[in-house]
């Protein structure tokens, strides 16, 4: 992980470092770069959020250097957390005083001390997070890793610095963090820190749901998200935070009829849909796309194992899973409820008879978001079959070519009826009532079959007709 002392000097080359400098020379105490900002000069990452440590008040120097920067800088202090943030243009910086922390065994608050930087460095999550640099003038740039974070980064290591069992029991969030990294960096967790997770796994219960959530969200968001979630399968982590996706695994066999084994094809997907879209809610669409499979599944000796309404169910199942893990409970979540119950729909759709009705439905049911199932539906194959896979594809882009062309043509996407239910009750001199209800089922399924075009005369025509045979007389 070399890298020139130029290139390393130009990432804290930018007018705030060089203003923290010549403050905390002025008050004569040392300070330092520390954490993700210094890993990720090493890592070639770009990065905004850059984590100062001050041996001595963390406060003062933050106040000394906004001093400095004069009008072009916003100072916050936190009183409370001993810490301050400055921002400048867009660059964040946050100052904290070096610390000492103690943990009691029931809760991740730590007692906190003033520290040396040595103290500071002991109570980072990892070797690689670990890493300070000097911005004092006559130390400027220099790398203090006690821990040998830069071997760990050649090796792509995930370690903890100091005993694993201990990182992990005061702070089990790191487990988390530790499985993140290793799914967003393409790391490797060293094996004595992985056994220490799968020792220490029970103690994620203390942890907040949000907290948990938000390193989720950065699993799944990571270049390769099966990483992630297979380390947590393997260290018995996710049968504490996600049940529903643990149900998934595992294959059964009857009657010599085995089926595939769910997780593995949902993980598959997943990466496979995470190649063409960096949506987080189509990316989480792909992870719960079938988990509604193990609530469904039966075996039929004549069909063998059969998931019937899996979609239906899994849309469903959707808010609790969500209202638990704190994801957010509006149209993210809606979303993320329509591509789980639609997700099949597409690849039904890519048999040679399927009709401009069925086009229309699903476009309408869709409306906007019909690339994203598209995406989806395509990731979904993933059969071993190449003979089998290289049909659906091309039957998929039979469906998407004549997708485009309903679409021009009646533009059901985002389909309004073009007869309102009011418009419906003063026709026919109606209060709100069910065969107004009618009425307008009937006017919307005309037009997605086709029988009417998406017009209005043609429409309100229809509607008379229809009110005719139902004895409904124009007022
Ligand atoms: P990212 O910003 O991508 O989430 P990061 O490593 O910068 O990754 P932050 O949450 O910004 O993570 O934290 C900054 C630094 O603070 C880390 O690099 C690490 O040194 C330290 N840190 C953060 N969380 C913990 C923790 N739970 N335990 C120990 N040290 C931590
Ligand atoms: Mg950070």
């Amino acid at each position: 992980m070399y890298i020139s002392e130029e290139e390393l000097l130009s990432h804290i080359a930018a007018k705030p470092f060089k203003l923290v400098s010549e403050a905390a020379d002025e008050m004569g105490v040392e300070a330092y770069v520390i954490g993700g900002y210094v890993r990720d000069i090493f890592l070639n990452r770009p990065s905004k959020d850059i984590d100062i440590v001050a041996v001595g008040s963390g406060i003062e120097l933050a106040k000394h250097v906004a001093e400095k920067l004069g009008k072009r800088a916003y100072l916050s202090v936190f009183k409370n957390f001993g810490t301050a943030q400055v921002k400048c243009g867009d660059l964040e910086l946050e100052f904290v005083g070096a610390r000492r922390e103690s943990y009691s065994h029931d809760s991740r608050k730590p007692v906190v001390e003033d520290g040396t930087l040595e103290d500071d460095q002991n109570r980072r999550d990892f070797t690689i997070n670990a890493l300070a640099l000097c911005l004092n003038k006559d130390r400027y740039g220099e790398l203090v890793d006690p821990f040998g974070g830069l071997e760990d980064m050649e090796e792509l290591t995930i370690r903890t610095p100091l005993d694993p069992d201990i990182t992990f029991s005061d702070d089990p969030l790191r487990m988390m963090r530790a499985v993140r990294f290793a799914s967003q960096l393409g790391f490797f967790i060293d094996p004595d820190t992985f056994e220490a997770i799968i020792r220490n796994r029970q103690r994620i219960e203390i942890i907040s749901r949000e907290r948990i959530a938000d390193e989720l969200n950065k699993i799944v968001l990571s270049p390769k998200p099966s990483v992630g979630f297979e380390l947590l399968d393997k260290c018995g982590l996710l049968s504490y935070i996600f049940p529903e996706l643990c149900a998934l695994k595992g294959v059964e066999t009857k009657e010599g009829i085995g089926h595939k084994d769910n997780f593995a094809h949902t993980l598959m997907v997943l990466d496979r849909l995470s190649r063409t879209s960096d949506n987080l809610w189509l990316r989480w669409s792909a992870l719960l796309h079938d988990i509604g499979k193990p609530a469904t599944k039966r075996f039929d000796p004549r069909l063998g194992w059969t998931f019937h309404n899996h979609n239906f169910i899994g849309e469903k199942m959707i808010p609790t899973i969500f209202r638990k893990m704190k994801l957010p409970m509006n149209e993210k979540m809606k979303y993320v409820q329509k591509m789980v119950n639609l997700h099949m729909r597409p690849i039904a759709l890519s048999d040679d008879e399927v009709t401009d009705s069925a086009i229309r439905r699903l476009l309408f049911e869709a409306g906007d978001d019909i690339d994203d199932l598209m995406k989806l539906c395509e990731a979904d194959i993933t059969s071993k079959n190449p003979e089998k896979v290289r049909r659906f594809l091309s039957n998929f882009q039979i469906v998407r070519s004549k997708l485009a062309e309903i679409e021009e043509k009646d533009r059901v996407r985002n389909f309004q009826p073009p007869i309102t239910g009011e418009e419906i009750m003063e026709t026919f001199g109606l209060p709100p009532s069910r065969p107004v209800g009618v009425l307008k089922e009937a006017i919307k399924n005309a037009i997605l079959d086709g029988v009417i075009p998406n017009e209005r005369e043609a429409a309100y025509q229809f509607m008379l007709e229809r009110a005719e045979k139902m004895k409904l007389k124009k007022v």
